[in-house]
């Protein structure tokens, strides 16, 4: 989302809309979401992907953004769904997908989270032998279609704890187990269909994701001979990132798409394994840059550092303090005024940790002011809470200049929903 718009009045937009009128209009903090970002997001992958395999899924891993709006445009798009939970199948079913075109890759999952997967019908991504075991007991292994997670002994991400190939990595069943647990599933009278390797989140740099299809290709040959499966489709997971910061290079996709597919195709031949599905999971790819968080400045502030202090904090957009991520801002009132000098952007939880950025170089800040945060499409309001009592922010779509509200803003009534104080201690 680096290049920005800005209309005569200097007020940034977003999907054509003045983001200075909606904070207006909508009050802060305030996510914004450009439905035409999504689709140019998911269009430009689809496209550079099938032009050289046509046989190519998108299954977009909605843990990024569960927003039923975000899901409706994209299973318009013919997109499918990565789901890790029981509540995100339940969320992807009412928004209109089809239960063949959702991939369930829970992991440590209890039977009755088993359970309700097969009832719904859809396929099931195995990520340990217990799992398979346990399915196996509880379902009629004829009726439910399974693939299985391989940990490609090959990680990448922006951060530790979004490396989820390797050693050190809890997901996956190791690669010198996967024909055993083929074997197994075979035993007990499934028929998997599918492999999967998900190796991280926040991937730039082609070469390890190479590695990864590399190694996943050769583990679904060594498989496939094994087995005699025939597989159905070949699962890269997600993990394509975009850039935050502004020294980034933006993955490119049309290189990308190139390299891997090729790659694929000259394996699917080495391996004789015909013509499979190729997926891909994509999350942050998708709605990462199609969103942005408006806060307003409340507070100027001058300590033993300069702040200025917002009307939002680390409930709504947790990536900074977690991973210490940089999200760019911009002022949104004053768009077009050049940086003068460093600031550091404070939330506005009880929590010394509570910043948005350290010495960010901005133009002067006062009070009053909108804060434009960029790139909050993707776990910004899936990873949000409550904390310090505060209610969550709206949601609004635009398109074409236009708003709509999609998630009403949370008031005091959601702080105590479901609480129940026990009838002895009320006066
Ligand atoms: C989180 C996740 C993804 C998507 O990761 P992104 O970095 O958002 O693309 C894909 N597949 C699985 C199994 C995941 O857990």
């Amino acid at each position: 989302m680096l290049n920005v718009e800005v209309n005569d009045k200097g007020h940034l937009l977003i999907g054509g809309a003045d983001t200075v009128k909606l904070a207006e209009d909508y009050d802060t903090p305030l996510y914004v979401i450009d439905e035409k970002r999504i689709r140019e997001n998911y269009q430009r992958l689809h496209k550079a992907f099938t032009r050289y395999y046509p046989n190519f899924q998108i299954l977009y891993a909605c843990k990024a953004n569960t927003n039923l709006t975000v899901l409706r445009i994209l299973e318009d798009e013919g997109s499918g769904i990565d789901a890790v939970s029981p509540g995100e199948i339940y969320m992807a079913l009412l928004s209109g997908f089809k239960p063949e075109k959702i991939l369930y890759t829970g992991n440590n999952l209890r039977d009755d989270e088993i359970l309700f997967a097969t009832e719904s019908g859809v396929m099931i991504n195995i990520d340990s032998k217990s799992q398979l075991l346990r399915l196996s007991k509880i379902t009629d292994p004829e009726n439910v279609k399974i693939s299985f997670r391989i940990n490609p002994m090959v990680g990448a991400g922006h951060h530790e704890h979004c490396i989820t190939g390797g050693e050190l990595s809890k997901f996956g069943i190791r690669e010198d187990e996967a024909i055993k647990v083929y074997k197994l599933a075979q035993e007990l009278g499934f028929q998997p269909i599918g492999i999967h390797a998900h190796i991280g989140s926040g991937i730039l740099d082609p070469e390890p994701f190479m590695l990864a299809v590399e190694k996943l290709m050769d583990i679904a040959g060594k498989v496939s001979k094994a087995t005699k499966i025939d597989f159905k489709f070949i699962d890269f997971g997600g993990g394509l990132g975009i850039p935050y910061h502004p020294s980034e290079k933006p993955l490119d996709i049309k290189e990308f798409a190139e390299k891997i597919t090729s790659l694929f195709m000259e394996k699917l031949d080495e391996h004789s394994l015909g013509e499979p599905a190729m997926y891909l999971e994509p999350g942050r790819y998708i709605v990462g840059d199609a969103a942005c968080l408006l806060t307003r400045v409340n507070t100027i502030k001058e300590s033993y550092r300069k702040f200025a202090g917002v009307d939002a904090g680390f409930n709504t957009l947790v990536r900074p303090v977690m991973y210490g991520s940089y999200h760019h801002i911009i002022v949104a009132n004053r768009a077009n005024e050049k940086p003068v000098e460093k600031i550091d952007i404070a939330g506005n939880l009880c929590e010394s940790g509570d910043l948005f950025a350290r010495d960010r170089k901005l133009p002067e800040l006062r009070e009053g002011d909108i804060l434009a945060i960029l790139d909050a499409g993707a776990y910004a309001f899936s990873m949000s809470s409550q904390y310090n009592s505060r209610p969550r922010p709206a949601e609004i779509l635009v398109k074409d200049g236009e708003a709509e509200i999609i998630r009403e803003r949370e008031d005091f009534s959601d702080l105590i929903s479901k609480q129940v104080i026990p009838p002895r201690l009320l006066k």
